[in-house]
């Protein structure tokens, strides 16, 4: 690989929701370049006017932003091959198309959408249920091969709409190799003659995805497994047009899968099952639907890159977990499977709790402190809650669990589960608190002091240390979870810990 200039690029349609199949494209982009000291461009496809979407580029390079997957050339990080903005490539595209036509290996089509539609009814047969604008029906069309020179001549001079064609071959063996599916062959006989250039003067993806990936020197390029049928067109325009020598060399990723096997994700199922699809919250501008993130939903940049990278990849042992670096230096093409790989929300869970408990806490600390102030509890102790996340960090598997786990620091329970308690609750009990309380006021403030000074007393007055520390938990905590009682006592502080016990031996004593 030292020889080539390895320029990759990851090139999204800003139409919406960032899906995860599509930061998994990004991501192994990004790690091939990386590995290969090479570049990693992000190339905006707003060809189709149709379905563009504002907000949704920034949403897009926010979102690989989050996820560190930084691109060395885009529409906002400079580089020598712009504009990074199909839609402001415009005239670029022309003249290829116009080279095309000059060699006879396009042609203009002036068909109307009805007369299209009145094709599609006309030739549909049990064995051809949905002809195609191909080498076998082109000529009852109404385009520059069927027509008169006359006719066309009218027809431009009357300012008719046309688009341009591409001219397949009728019956040519179409031959690539993939770099993870190996050699493949297609017949251009079961392909059509696709729309190069739109009546608006805009190329569409095909046209586009060539001319651009040659003029931004791109050398291999990773794509989703559903271009894989437009993959001929490619090759052929690539032949026409530049020379298969120049052309990338192609990697056409596995799909992500539903759960079940059972198809592609898509983004309703996540909805459906109650998982996010996309890496960051989208909500659409025209319906204000807001559709979940993985970020929004408490994840780890670091965890939903790990989990991305083992969707359809290994580094041949059984290790899965892995930071951005250890990737790019562990990552191999030759190790992205060929099937699709199942998501599983599960896992995805896991990962995050690796990582959460992998990380050191300031690395999330803002992030909780958010979700503390959208719960209406502002932190006003940083440090505190510092101390708080490392002692419930084992029990979160998202950054949310961390303000269920560690909201009773901050806040003096209001309800008490004294019924649990009450159960085994005798005078002798009662007595031992207020013993306890008392030398409180005088041992020193730690964890490990206070938990020897509970046994002393306990010994003491001959009750078991087992049937106190349920209590005790209860009154610090007002419910039966949480870390261990004493580090709990530790980091609430001494007036607080009082106060605690003292109200609920004061409920204890009403009920
Ligand atoms: N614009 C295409 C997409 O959104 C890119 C396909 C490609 O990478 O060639 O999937």
């Amino acid at each position: 690989m030292e020889n080539i200039n390895v320029r990759v690029r990851f090139a999204p349609s800003p139409t919406g929701g960032l899906h995860l199949g599509g930061v998994r494209t990004a991501l192994f982009n990004y790690l091939f370049a990386k590995k290969n000291n090479g570049k990693f461009i992000v190339r905006i496809e707003d060809t189709d006017q149709t379905r563009f979407v504002a907000g949704a580029e920034a949403y897009l390079l926010n979102c690989l932003e989050w996820c560190g997957i930084v691109p060395d050339e885009s529409t906002i990080h400079s580089g020598n091959h712009g504009p990074y903005r199909q839609s402001e490539r415009k005239e670029l595209y022309q003249k290829y198309a116009q080279q095309l036509i000059d060699e006879g290996k396009a042609y203009l089509a002036f068909d109307t959408p009805e007369e299209l539609s009145e094709m599609r009814e006309k030739f549909k047969s049990a064995e051809n249920p949905s002809p195609q604008y191909n080498a076998a029906l082109r000529m009852q069309m109404r385009n520059s091969l069927s027509l008169s020179d006359a006719d066309i001549k009218q027809l431009l001079a009357d300012k008719t709409p046309y688009v341009v064609r591409i001219k397949m071959p009728e019956n040519e063996t179409v031959v690539f190799t993939d770099m993870i599916r190996g050699k493949l062959s297609f017949s251009t006989a079961l392909c059509d003659d696709k729309v190069l250039l739109k009546a608006d003067g805009m190329p569409t993806y095909h046209l586009a995805v060539v001319a651009d990936d040659y003029l931004m020197e791109i050398s291999h390029a990773f794509r989703g497994e559903e271009w894989l049928p437009s993959a001929p067109v490619h090759i052929l325009l690539w032949k026409y047009l530049f020379g298969l020598d120049k052309m990338p060399q192609w990697a056409h990723l596995p799909l992500i899968l539903k759960p079940d096997g059972n198809g592609k994700l898509s983004k309703r199922d996540g909805e459906r099952l109650g998982f996010p699809v996309f890496a960051m919250n989208w909500t659409d501008p025209a319906t204000q639907h807001t559709m979940d993130g993985f970020k929004e939903r408490g994840f780890l940049p670091q965890a939903f890159v790990n989990m991305l990278a083992m969707l359809g990849w290994n580094d041949g042992t059984d290790r899965e977990i892995f930071s951005m670096d250890e990737l790019i230096e562990a990552f191999s093409i030759e190790r992205i499977h060929k099937s699709g790989a199942k998501f599983d929300y599960e896992k995805a869970k896991w990962f995050n709790h690796q990582w959460i408990l992998r990380l050191p806490t300031d690395a999330y600390l803002t992030e909780v402190d958010e979700i503390f102030n959208k719960k209406g509890m502002p932190v006003r102790d940083i440090e505190k809650l510092k101390h708080a996340c490392q002692l419930v960090k084992d029990r979160c598997t998202s950054l949310h669990d961390f303000y269920d786990q560690a909201f009773f620091f901050f806040k003096t329970p209001t309800n008490i589960d004294t019924a649990s308690i009450k159960e085994k609750w005798t005078e002798h009990k009662r007595i031992f608190f207020e013993t306890f309380l008392d030398k409180l006021t005088t041992v020193e403030w730690s964890a490990t002091a206070m938990e020897a000074l509970f046994k002393t007393i306990a010994a003491d007055q001959n009750i078991k240390v087992g049937e106190l520390m349920l209590p005790l938990r209860i009154m610090l905590v007002g419910s039966k979870f949480g870390p261990g009682v004493f580090a709990i006592a530790e980091l609430l502080g001494k007036e607080e810990t009082t106060k605690r016990i003292q109200t609920t031996l004061q409920l204890l004593e009403v009920i």
